[in-house]
């Protein structure tokens, strides 16, 4: 999707940029690519600003144990972990701060942003590292159990389930892929769809068709989880009979897709149809020269922590070395006056 259509700037109307901050680098996002960014941001001297967002510490906050990145041989807490990112980059002078980006004007230089729909700052880059958020059903329990149980990440709590009997939810790709991933542990898997028909690729039903470990329920939805402290069951119902009945299970993932947040970029950057950010191949590099893109917000494909930290070290080295071809990043860090901030030329970069 080109971003061809010029975005709402009401939000910036009658907003005083006089007393704004100026900054070289902005990071929007602290997921592991956010923190990564401000590490190698800040050990440049670029006295990176961070903002934390909605859901500061990104996806591992909902995580249990992390048992997949490198360096924690005996695995660690995701919440522990990400305070272990956030005391790293503050080690180094990142400027870290509670906010929520709410909305950017990427037409010229430097760039302007809106803190929690009021505050400006002035940006001569950006980095972007909004992650994405998995999408849920919605059911009260499944809520009040994740973690306990309920899981969005197969990959990530798949071996905490081993001997247990488990349940997914999707028919997609991720499903399935999921689903094949949970039968090394789980001694069963039920995948519950809502359709009679997958929208998975056909090599990916095939395994999923093929495997004795696996059960599939189709026309059938999740109207509850069960379970006081972790979970016992899933409540389902038939969509073609209206028949209802419990399924005892001791884990359950939700395989329906991610969303990745990237609502307030609509119209300024490009990104494909499910809202991920299109970047230059081996680059983090966006369509808006001195923007750029990292972490789960333009990754579809790999989605983990490390390859989030991997990209966010990408855009952070991106951004520095575009300070400074850029003119001297010292005379960058004293101009402060918007209104005499250069046009953007799109095809620079
Ligand atoms: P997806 O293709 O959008 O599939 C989501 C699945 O969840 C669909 O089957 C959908 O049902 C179901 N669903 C959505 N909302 C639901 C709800 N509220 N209740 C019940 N079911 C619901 O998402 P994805 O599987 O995460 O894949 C995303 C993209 O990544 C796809 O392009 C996929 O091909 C790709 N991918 C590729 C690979 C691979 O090649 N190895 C692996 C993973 C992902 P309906 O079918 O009825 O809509």
């Amino acid at each position: 999707m080109q971003a061809n259509h010029t975005p709402d700037l009401s939000a910036f109307d009658g907003i005083d940029l006089s007393e704004a901050e100026t900054r070289q680098v902005v990071i929007i996002g602290t997921g592991p690519a956010g923190y990564t960014a401000a590490l190698y941001a800040a050990r440049a001297n670029l006295e990176p600003l961070v903002y934390k967002g909605p859901e500061p510490g990104g996806q591992l906050i909902t995580t249990t144990d992390v048992e997949n990145f490198p360096g924690y041989p005996e695995g660690i807490l995701g919440p522990e972990m990400m305070q272990h990112f956030e005391e790293q980059a503050d080690r180094f002078g990142a400027d870290i701060r509670y906010g929520t980006i709410t909305h950017v004007d990427f037409s010229q230089r430097p760039f302007r942003l809106l803190v929690d729909e009021e505050t400006p700052v002035l940006a001569h880059t950006v980095i972007i590292a909004t992650g994405a958020s998995a999408k849920y059903l919605g059911l009260k329990n499944e809520k009040r159990l994740l973690g306990h149980g309920v899981s969005a990440c197969a990959t990530c709590d798949g071996a905490f389930f081993r001997g247990v009997e488990v349940a997914i939810v999707g028919g997609g790709d991720t499903a399935m892929e999921e689903a094949l991933f949970l039968t090394r542990f789980a001694t069963k898997v039920h995948v519950i769809h809502r359709r009679d028909a997958l929208r998975a690729s056909k090599i990916m039903q095939e395994r999923a068709f093929d495997h004795e470990k696996i059960e599939f329920h189709w026309n059938t939805v999740v109207t509850d989880v069960l379970g006081e402290d972790e979970v016992e069951g899933l409540r389902l119902k038939n969509r073609e009979t209206g028949k209802e009945r419990t399924l005892p299970v001791g884990g359950f993932f939700v395989a329906i897709g991610h969303k990745p947040n990237t609502d307030i970029f609509k119209g300024w950057l490009d990104m494909d149809e499910q809202g991920y950010l299109l970047t230059e191949p081996d680059s983090t590099y966006t369509n808006v020269a001195g923007v750029f893109a990292s972490g789960d917000a333009q990754d579809h494909v790999y989605r983990q922590a490390v390859t989030a930290a991997g990209t966010g070290c990408m855009a952070a080295i991106d951004a520095e070395r575009w300070l400074a071809e850029h003119g001297d990043i010292d005379a960058v860090r004293t101009e402060t006056e918007y209104h005499v901030a250069p046009a953007i030329d799109s095809t620079e970069g």
